[in-house]
């Protein structure tokens, strides 16, 4: 069913919690079990219409639809790469946009979901970092980049096999550890059972390092943990990202020793990305190694990916070659990752709307109105 509510703030059902919807039943003089018949319709039938939900009463669906929408963020652009990665920039209802991308593979598929628009972080080499606006998605706009994906992939009701969507990545625009409740709320909804059915081993939360934050999200989530290292010293990792002047190294690793979902079956991913004559030394291999010692670890090689300005240039294949094979000498799987979607400027780190450019449009069209 396509949608064209737009997401809605102030009405939104999207977002909310089962006991939220219960309580906004209740409020409307219902019984808090249709709840449960409420969430099948709209997160395992994916329905946006009311009228469309038969099991509840007409007179009910009219109370609903007087006080509440089921919407869908607004796509405003929507890129197709050769390779079939699939960016979507999305905006919501205060203009501002951010960015969902879709990466099909032979059987299976991932979304990477933002979680901010913007982000704080300033990592040196990433494109959002360079973005001026910041604000935290609430879990309804998380929860309903999902959701579009769904609907673009023709996935309603949820799939229980053969599924084109399989896995979340929290690796969009964003620190998710920084709008922790919000993706702590928008995730509980999508693992939920009866409804996206996404299961925590399928999603992957990716974050630079908000030590205090981790252990949280491994006791309240449980899903997987990746973390965006980048550099084995102190000195450099200060440099490229910023964050580790508040959580250096050995406290990161300390926090991910004790990562309570972590296991021999359930590894952490370590991102590295891979720039040239900064951070790929055989050297810095063999400090890598020594540093995960004792970490259920596997090591993902990122090709730096490069955007308009960047200071950096991505490593030669020979000097990737030559590292992965130290870390995968030391036991650690040490894949390559393969950049998707580069020609639509959807691969790691290339992400960026153009929410600042937006705002000042906006003011330009506010002003002419004001004067004419
Ligand atoms: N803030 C979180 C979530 C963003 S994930 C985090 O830092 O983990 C985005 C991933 O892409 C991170 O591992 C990031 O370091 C990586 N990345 C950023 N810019 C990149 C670029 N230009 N090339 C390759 N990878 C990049």
């Amino acid at each position: 069913m396509t949608a064209t509510t737009p997401l809605s703030p102030a009405r939104e059902l999207i977002g909310l919690s089962r006991d939220e919807l219960a309580a906004a039943l209740v409020e409307m003089g219902e019984k808090p079990f249709r709840a449960r018949q409420l969430w099948h319709w709209i997160y395992h039938r994916g329905a946006t219409d009311f009228a469309a939900m038969t099991t509840l009463a007409k007179s009910l669906r009219e109370v609903l639809a007087a006080n509440y929408v089921v919407g869908r963020p607004a796509v405003t652009r929507d890129q197709a790469s050769l390779d079939g990665t699939r960016k979507w920039l999305l905006r919501f209802a205060d203009g501002n946009e951010a960015e969902t991308v879709h990466i099909p593979e032979e059987d299976r598929g991932a979304i990477c979901v933002s979680s901010q628009v913007g982000c704080t972080l300033t990592c040196k080499f990433c494109h959002t970092g360079t973005q001026k606006l910041v604000r935290n998605l609430g879990a309804a706009e998380i929860v309903g980049q999902v959701m579009l994906a769904r609907d673009a992939l023709g996935e309603w009701p949820s799939p229980q096999d053969d599924r084109q969507l399989t896995n979340i990545v929290m690796m969009g625009m964003g620190e998710p550890l920084y709008n922790f409740d919000n993706v702590s709320t928008a995730l509980k909804i999508v693992m939920d059972g009866e409804g996206l059915s996404i299961s925590k081993r399928k999603i992957t939360l990716s974050t630079a390092g908000v030590v205090p934050m981790i252990r949280r999200c491994g006791e309240e989530l449980g899903v997987n943990l990746a973390v965006s290292l980048h550099a084995v010293t102190d000195e450099l990792r200060d440099v490229i990202v910023p964050i580790n002047k508040k959580y250096p190294i050995a406290e990161l690793l300390d926090a991910c020793r004790t990562y309570p979902s972590s296991s021999n079956a359930r590894r952490i991913t370590f991102e590295y990305v891979m720039l040239r004559d900064v951070n790929d030394s055989p050297a810095e291999a063999r400090e890598l190694v020594r540093l995960l010692d004792g970490i259920p670890a596997k090591v993902n090689l990122i090709p730096f990916n490069p955007w308009p300005g960047a200071p950096f240039e991505r490593s030669t294949d020979t000097a990737i070659a030559a590292f992965a094979d130290v870390v995968f000498a030391a036991g650690y799987s040490s894949p390559v990752r393969t950049p998707r979607g580069m020609d639509i400027m959807a691969a790691c780190g290339q992400l960026k709307s153009d929410s600042v450019k937006l705002r000042k449009s906006e003011l330009l069209r506010q002003q002419a109105a004001g004067a004419a």
